[in-house]
């Protein structure tokens, strides 16, 4: 492991994650840890800029906890990388409103998920939170807080970081060189596509597959997805290419995926037994994770020391970076003469 290499990711605390969370991000973020020094947030007060009512925060501690879970459980580490929830560590929020002072309004205004997240929100851009405006100033102080090189991430999230690298270098030009600008690293699997075949995997459309789903469960799921649209009778061939349980089947069935298309494009397959092949395919990929997340279930206990270890070691970097920055930025006690 290379020590000047250092990986920051975080995930919103949603809850027991599902398949599109697995592929999309945490299956990569478990083969980083053999390259970098891995920091991995949940990070709660993210989840605060998009919050409607009062009672949603009830859930953010629940979910921070069946995360977790499903992080250990799919081999993130805890020897190897720091695990820890954002707002255990404060100082984000101190450098987040220091950024603020060197970041344009205008950046924000134009990043393109600013605009979806107002739509998706039904508001206006005169009505949303000062929190939703400023989210990639924190997400920002996020990475830099513990001088993150490089942060894996899905396209749609690329013009956050250019934001970031932006927020960097205007803080480096105007207060002297402190931060690495943080780098790209695409993830290879960058969207899965739900049961609905239309939407990415997503648990508020309901189109997902939990990872700690019982197999039963999954089969049940996977049997209401939706496959190719002009394939009406089971003599009609179908067309591989616009069905999304044949993609489904190139993660899960990779050895068998030459002998499904030829039995799909000759319709010599049907649709509900090739969704039975993908469930098992599916069922006995997560089994051993299943298990791992079942012992996990068990130790309570474990799981919060895990999150206060990783927060006791992020709080240490963090300190330094904020005495840092507030020396520089001339903050504080002025030195007696
Ligand atoms: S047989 Fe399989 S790959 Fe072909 S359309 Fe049906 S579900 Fe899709």
């Amino acid at each position: 492991m290379e020590d000047n290499k250092v990986i920051f990711s975080g995930m919103r605390p949603t809850g027991r994650l599902h398949l599109g969370n697995y592929l999309g991000a945490l299956q990569n973020w478990v083969g980083l840890q053999d390259e970098y020094s891995c920091i991995y947030a949940a990070v709660d007060v993210h989840a605060l800029t998009t919050i409607t009512s009062g009672d949603e925060v009830h859930e953010i501690r629940p979910n921070i906890r069946e995360m977790l879970i499903d992080w250990l459980a799919a081999g993130l580490d805890p020897q190897r990388s720091i695990l820890f929830v954002q707002s255990h560590v404060p100082e984000v929020l101190t450098l987040s409103a220091l950024l603020s002072m060197v970041t344009p309004l205008g950046w924000l205004m134009r990043v393109p998920t600013f605009k979806d997240r107002v739509r998706q929100m039904s508001e206006t851009e005169d009505s949303v939170s000062y929190g939703l405006v400023g989210y990639p100033v924190l997400q920002t102080a996020d990475i830099i807080l513990y001088k993150a090189t490089a942060v894996p991430v899905g396209e749609d999230q690329v013009p956050h970081l250019e934001l970031a690298r932006e927020i960097v270098r205007r803080f480096n030009n105007t207060f002297g060189d402190t931060f690495p600008e943080p780098q790209v690293k695409l993830t290879e699997v960058p969207s899965i596509v739900g049961l609905d075949g239309q939407h990415k995997m997503s648990k508020s459309l309901d189109n997902h597959i939990e990872l700690a789903s019982d197999p039963e469960e999954t089969s049940k799921r996977v049997l209401t997805a939706f496959t190719d649209p002009q394939r009406m009778r089971r003599t009609d061939p179908g067309r591989p290419s616009v069905c999304n349980v044949y993609s489904l089947h190139k993660v899960f069935d990779p050895a068998n995926l030459d002998a499904i298309y030829e039995e799909c494009t000759t319709a010599t397959r049907g649709c509900v037994d090739c969704k039975r092949q993908l469930a098992d395919g599916i069922n006995d990929y997560l089994a051993e994770m299943r298990e791992r997340r079942r012992e996990l279930e068990e130790r309570p206990d474990y799981v919060t020391e895990v999150l206060l270890d990783g927060a006791k070691r992020a709080k240490v970097i963090a300190k330094a970076t904020i005495d840092e920055v507030t020396e520089k930025m001339g903050l504080g006690i002025p030195p007696l003469n």
